[in-house]
C-alpha cells in the first residue's frame, strides 16, 4: 500500500476545488488514476494560478458541489481526467 505521505502538500483552493468536484486526491493517487508527477505539476500550476480570486468566487458560488473545474482552472484538465478515470 502507498503512503499518502508521499503525494505533495495540496494548496488550499486545489484541496477545495477537488472537494467540491467530490474527489479524493488520496484515493486518485493510491488507485494510480494520477501519478505521483502529475500532482507535482498540478501543485506548481494551482500555486502560480493567474485568477485565485476568480477561483475563490467559483468556489463560492458552487459550495453544493460541481460536475467539473471551471475554465479558469489550469488543473481543469487533470480534474476531468480524474472524474472520467474510473
Ligand atoms: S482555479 Fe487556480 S487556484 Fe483554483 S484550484 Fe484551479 S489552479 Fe488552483
Amino acid at each position: 500500500m502507498k503512503d499518502n505521505l508521499d503525494r505533495p502538500h495540496t494548496p488550499a483552493a486545489m484541496a477545495r476545488m477537488a472537494e467540491t468536484l467530490s474527489l479524493d486526491l488520496g484515493v486518485e493517487y493510491d488507485a494510480r488514476i494520477v501519478s505521483r508527477r502529475q500532482l507535482d505539476r498540478a501543485v506548481e500550476r494551482c500555486n502560480d494560478c493567474a485568477d485565485p480570486d476568480g477561483c475563490a468566487v467559483w468556489l463560492d458560488d458552487h459550495a453544493g458541489g460541481a460536475q467539473e473545474a471551471p475554465n479558469l482552472c489550469p488543473n481543469k484538465a487533470l480534474f476531468d481526467h480524474m472524474r472520467d478515470g474510473w
